[in-house]
């Protein structure tokens, strides 16, 4: 069978394949900056015969590796970017490896390492079997800050992609169908004049006013946009000290929504406030609108499909060390919590799961129609092919996601178990949407519909770069923090 052939590549290979997890979990970049976790991977997949790019779309740690020749198309996707201030060790508490270190506080060690590997296995099945087409790997940098599948998607580098499948660490085992929300990030910047502030107050124009009423403003819209729309901001900038009037100031703004269509009026009206703060202020306001991630657009016929091979291949076992090592984790958050995650995720039948740590099961996805809050770059890939990310167990049920605990588990044997158990059911999909063209029609004619008509249109300044200067000064700075 020719997923047997991927299968048992990814178990003779099984050791070299947690050591390069561990290895990025051990280097935790900060995205754009993957320059060791992108070149571990990129050297990996040129070893085994693929063609392969290190450095596209404008992002020198972007990787673009392929191998075989024409349609259908069929990639995954792997991230290995990092998070600052949760460094821990393989530990069940909180312990620092590196005091305020950057850590893999959302398990993109493993998502980088399980998209590769499947990659790779598939190639060794085609070559065996003989298959027809082409299987791709995008190293996708930046996840978690600037949202690098943007400049890949701006790039055209999907526009030949069928399908694409990645994984991501979580608590569950499910193909999810929910949506993530649209989201704009923006950068307010304000320029009035200074002026000693008790001598000549009357001289001046603040700049930090214009920002506090900018945000008055906003905070008094809350009430009359949709009750899923999310706003939040902080203030960069706000002046140097009280005797000055401060003629510089910045706010930074994240605006979700769950649809594009709902956010771009509510980011409309937003742009008004901050026009009005200026005029109110007799400053003047320049708006940065770095970007924004479309919502995702879910796929049935994807999910399916990685809902079968996750059977087939079948769930992860735990030791008793590593059920000792989860429940040692769960004594780090309240029950309570837990629970009012299991009910905000309307887990079917969550009593089931208070008391247990590692999740075995693989469930059928429940979440058709809802929209998780946060917001992800995978949606920008969703709009333009069939795509699908699904979830393995790695995290201790209800502990929470960014945080030393996730840190913990991602480097542990509970990283390993989840990284070759998704390898092995995206490696089976892979094959399936390869040798299957009747599902690649489905999941084409089934992305048609649910985009009714709309097309993507990247967000934010036209023709805007990655921001690699900004991401190495702010690496640096978390540099010597740590
Ligand atoms: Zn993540």
């Amino acid at each position: 069978m020719v997923k047997e052939t991927a299968w048992k590549w990814i178990d003779d290979h099984r050791d070299q394949l947690t050591e390069i997890s561990d290895e990025i979990w051990g280097y935790a970049e900060y995205g754009l900056c993957e320059d060791k976790s992108s070149r571990l991977i990129a050297d990996m997949l040129k070893k085994h015969g693929f063609k392969v790019q290190l450095g596209v779309a404008g992002m020198p740690t972007a990787i673009l590796a392929e191998y075989g020749k024409g349609k259908p198309v069929i990639a995954t996707q792997g991230e290995y970017d990092a998070l600052p201030g949760i460094s821990n060790k393989v530990v069940p508490r909180k312990e620092p490896l590196v005091e305020g270190g950057m850590g893999h506080g959302c398990g993109h060690n493993v998502h980088g390492a399980s998209a590769m590997a499947a990659a790779i296995a598939v190639r060794y099945a085609m070559e065996k079997e003989g298959l027809k087409g082409t299987v791709r790997f995008y190293g996708t940098p930046a996840e978690e800050n600037f949202g690098g599948k943007v400049f890949m998607v701006m790039d055209g580098l999907y526009d030949d992609v069928d399908a694409c499948l990645s994984h991501h660490p979580s608590d569950m085992n499910v193909a999810s169908l929910s949506s993530s929300t649209a989201t704009n990030g923006v950068r307010f910047h304000y320029y009035g004049k200074t002026s000693h502030a008790a001598a000549s107050p009357e001289m001046g124009r603040s700049a930090l006013d214009a920002v506090e009423l900018m945000d008055i403003g906003v905070n008094y819209l809350r009430e009359h946009v949709i009750q899923e729309a999310r706003i939040h901001y902080v203030i960069e900038e706000g002046g140097g000290q009280p005797n000055v009037v401060p003629d510089y100031a910045r706010s930074w703004y994240y605006v979700r929504a769950p649809e594009r269509d709902q956010l771009d009026p509510i980011f409309e009206r937003i742009k008004k406030i901050a026009e009005g703060a200026a005029l109110m202020t007799e400053t003047e306001l320049k708006i940065d609108h770095s970007g924004g991630l479309y919502n995702v657009i879910p796929s049935k016929v994807l999910s399916d499909v990685v809902t079968a091979n996750m059977r087939l291949v079948g769930p992860p076992r735990y030791t008793d060390e590593e059920l000792e090592f989860a429940a040692e984790i769960a004594k780090s958050f309240p029950k309570e919590e837990k629970i009012d995650g299991l009910r905000k995720d309307k887990v079917p039948d969550w009593e089931r799961y208070v008391d247990v740590d590692l999740v075995t099961d693989i469930l059928d996805p429940w979440d058709e129609g809802e929209t998780s809050p946060g917001s992800t770059d995978v949606a920008d890939v969703s709009w333009k092919t069939p795509t699908l990310e699904f979830e393995t167990a790695c995290n201790v049920l209800g502990a929470p996601g960014h945080s030393w605990q996730f840190v913990a588990c991602c480097g542990s044997t509970l990283g390993h178990k989840s990284l070759v158990f998704a390898a092995k059911a995206m490696a089976g999909s892979v094959l399936d949407l390869l040798t299957r063209p009747e599902l690649l029609n489905k999941a084409g004619a089934e992305l048609k519909e649910r985009l009714r008509g709309r097309t993507y249109e990247p967000v934010g300044e036209p023709g805007r770069k990655p921001p690699l200067e900004q991401a190495r000064e702010i690496a640096e700075k978390l540099k010597g923090k740590a």
